[in-house]
């Protein structure tokens, strides 16, 4: 067994995930901690120049899988194949992005390797030669602090929680092509249709303007689109609105839609529930826009306004807009 940290990077249309270089630098991080090296692995079809650049976030060493088989995610083949590359390297540590694809595919390759696994990791720390990792529990209520009870360790890691290393074009790692043995694999995507009208991906998203009951009807939204596009952000919902069916389920921040983290969170016309918290209470910054001063969502909120969002709302749109224009 090595102290190496082996970082699962994510590719997606073409390109990596953010969070993937997120990962190489908090990756980097618990590798020096533990005496070890990072490394990263890469799972695709014609990948070779895409991952390349993991080299000047830190990787030591980058194995790629590249294969046909691979062009699409499938969780049995890159599980199978990620298993059989973390028996021959024998990391400390291997983390995943807690993203649609991560979240599926770690339970399964912790439980192929017979390991352990944390999910939506929000904080890393060695202390005596041993890992211990934060995770939010009961939708964000508590935070639990949990001890690697195997090795290698799987986690997953929350999106937009580290901040990824500057890129330094004079690092370079070498590549190493891994044998692909799938295996059988018994589903697969035979076509990937990307959402229209999702601009920026939630999960990633760095600004998210969000939209709830208070804005009354589905063509009220056109406010919110407004005001993200002008940020370049992405959309949500909270619940009321998606259950309404105003907006579809994959716009649905909270317990039981996504867990976001963006810079900038602003709730129009959302009362704050504790199940939408459970979704965005970790954004860096909380705007809110609600005309009830005891909304509940002001008590996590950096940012206030109490008034009738459709005053508001166009309003801060022009504010940006004419902000952006001068920059
Ligand atoms: C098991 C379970 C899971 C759940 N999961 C989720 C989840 O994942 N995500 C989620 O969001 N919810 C979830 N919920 C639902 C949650 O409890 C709330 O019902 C929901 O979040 C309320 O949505 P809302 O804030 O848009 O609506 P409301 O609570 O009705 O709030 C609307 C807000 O708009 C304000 N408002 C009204 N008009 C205006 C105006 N003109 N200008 C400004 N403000 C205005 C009001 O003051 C009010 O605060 C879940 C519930 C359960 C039981």
């Amino acid at each position: 067994m090595s102290d190496n940290v082996l970082v699962i990077a994510e590719i997606r249309d073409g390109a990596l995930k953010k969070v993937s270089f997120e990962m190489m630098g908090e990756g980097k991080r618990i590798a020096n901690e533990l005496g070890g090296s990072v490394e990263t692995a890469a799972l695709g079809s014609e990948i070779a120049d895409l991952v390349a650049p993991l080299g000047h976030y830190g990787a030591e060493k980058i194995f790629v899988a590249d294969d046909s088989a691979l062009a699409n995610y499938t969780p049995e083949g890159y599980a199978n194949v990620l298993a059989d590359l973390i028996k021959e390297t024998k990391p400390a540590v291997v983390l995943l992005g807690a993203t649609t694809q991560g979240k599926d595919l770690a339970p399964r390759l912790a439980a192929r390797l017979a390991v352990g696994l944390a999910s939506d990791c929000t904080g890393f720390e060695v202390q005596d030669g041993e890992l211990l990792i934060t995770r939010p529990i009961y939708a964000g209520k508590a935070i639990a602090t949990v001890k690697e009870a195997s090795r290698p360790y799987v986690a997953t890691v929350r999106p937009n929680i580290f901040t990824p290393p500057e890129p330094d074009s004079s690092l370079g790692a070498p590549v190493e092509n891994i044998p692909v043995d799938t295996g059988e694999i018994r589903a697969k995507a035979i076509e990937m249709i990307k959402e229209a009208g999702e601009r920026v991906e939630l999960t990633e998203a760095d600004i998210i303007v969000s939209g709830g009951r208070g804005l009354k009807g589905p063509e009220n939204f056109a406010l919110i689109e407004d005001l993200a596009s002008v940020l370049g952000a992405a959309v949500g919902a909270s619940r009321a609105a998606v259950d309404a069916g105003w907006k579809d389920h994959s716009y649905q921040v909270g317990q039981t839609g996504k867990v976001v983290t963006p810079t900038l969170y602003i709730a129009c016309g959302i009362s704050g529930a504790i199940q939408h918290l459970a979704g965005m209470k970790t954004s860096r910054h909380i705007l809110a826009v609600n005309k009830d001063p005891d909304a509940p969502i002001f008590k996590v909120a950096d940012y206030g306004i109490v008034g009738d969002l459709f005053k508001v709302v166009p309003v801060l749109t022009e504010e940006f807009k004419s902000m952006m224009a001068e920059r």
